[in-house]
């Protein structure tokens, strides 16, 4: 089984991923591990990435792409993977396909977890966390795990944020990427849907984000 994953952040593709890996024993090849790892591991790619990045420039894709294939191509990918992280342009959509079908490693399931904007961003911004346990999930804008009061709703601890979560600068501007369906990443996921439709090799997955974690999962498992 060989997957793309696509959702914003806030939609819980980071938890759906990693269920699916322990559940179906796929790494989760996300694309920010991959340029981390290339880079400390001191690969020609890496070394070429990380002048980019020096510099404060986007990796281009004849960089990004390669070491994405390379990762896909190694022992543990064998039975399949979950890619999560890239595409996030049209562009890059229609590069990653064209070299994932000349290598031999054909994609077989894209899904996308649907999330409305505003509800994504409460949902990074409504996290709270537990001071006793960081696996003490508490979110003032999810019903299922509401604090209680200002305390967590597990232990009665005290509970914090986490200042990226509530950079809502940062957040509007990965969320502006994301939702962009003409050239965005939903235009990259949207390649793959009219793929999906006009030659029926690729399945295209919906899923509804709105509820809790176990309830997607159920929808996701069902449908893959
Ligand atoms: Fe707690």
């Amino acid at each position: 089984m060989n997957i793309l994953f696509f959702g914003p952040n806030g939609s819980g593709k980071g938890t759906q991923g990693a269920i699916l890996k322990g559940k179906y024993n796929l790494p989760h090849v996300e694309s920010g591990a991959i340029f981390r790892e290339n880079i400390s591991k001191g690969t020609s790619l890496g070394a070429q990435a990380k002048a980019y990045i020096d510099k404060g420039d986007l990796v281009p894709d004849e960089i990004t792409i390669p070491m994405i294939l390379d990762r896909l191509q190694q022992e543990d990918c064998k039975k399949g993977w979950l890619l999560d992280g890239f595409p996030r342009n049209r562009n890059q959509a229609v590069k990653l396909q064209e070299s994932l079908t000349k290598a031999g490693l054909a994609l077989n399931i894209v899904v996308e977890i649907l999330l409305d904007r505003e509800l994504a961003k409460n949902r990074i911004m409504g996290r709270r966390l537990c001071v006793n346990d960081n696996n003490h999930p508490n979110n003032i804008y999810i019903d299922a795990i509401k604090p209680n009061g200002d305390k967590c709703r597990v232990c009665d601890g005290d509970l914090k944020t986490r200042s990226d979560d509530q950079d809502e600068d940062a957040i509007n501007k990965r969320h502006a990427i994301y939702y962009d369906s003409e050239t965005g990443t939903l235009a990259s996921a949207y390649y793959f849907r009219d793929l999906a439709k006009n030659e029926g090799k690729i399945k295209y997955i919906t899923l509804d984000g709105t509820p809790g974690v176990k309830d997607v999962t159920n929808e996701l498992v069902s449908k893959l």
